[in-house]
């Protein structure tokens, strides 16, 4: 039975061959990837921070730890009103490890799904936006992987 290379009048490449092509073709994917989302995001103008934050899913923020108010935190002040806690408050604490008022945050968090200290970003309802994020981090991770490839390929 006659080989690929017989058949197609061309010689086996040398050992590095293959393994260069492969690595070719993976990375115009990867371009083509990276070019199609910033095609989608950046050609439309529509960078992060027009792309407006629907809000914290109500599950994850009803999860949110409440704090107790103590003797120890007592006259923290709240991010928001900027009111010290008071033992008895009702506050709760964001995965970032910021503290408010209930009062203060849960009205925020309604809006949107951020910090309002330090805009980590709390998990949402919205799927458009859950997808857009996950394309975005995934972007970021090509880009990166791009330039590594880069390095290595032209140092
Ligand atoms: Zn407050
Ligand atoms: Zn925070």
């Amino acid at each position: 039975m006659a080989s690929y290379f017989d058949e197609h009048d061309c010689e086996p490449t040398g050992d590095s061959g293959p393994e260069l092509s492969t690595l070719i073709q993976w990375a115009r994917l990867l371009m083509n990837d990276y070019r199609s989302f910033a095609m989608r995001f950046e050609g439309h103008q529509l960078p992060e921070e027009l792309m407006k934050a629907p809000p914290a899913s109500k599950e994850v923020v009803e999860e949110l730890p409440d704090v107790n108010i103590t003797t120890q935190n007592s006259g923290n002040k709240c991010p928001v009103c900027l009111i010290p806690f008071q033992i008895g408050d009702k506050c709760k604490e964001l995965p970032c490890k910021h503290q408010f008022h209930h009062r203060c945050i849960l009205p925020w968090l309604k809006q949107t799904n951020s910090c309002p200290v330090c805009r980590h970003e709390l998990p949402t309802d919205d799927e458009d936006y859950e997808e857009y994020r996950k394309e975005k981090a995934r972007a970021k991770q090509r880009a990166y992987e791009m330039e590594s490839l880069h390095n290595s390929m032209y140092t």
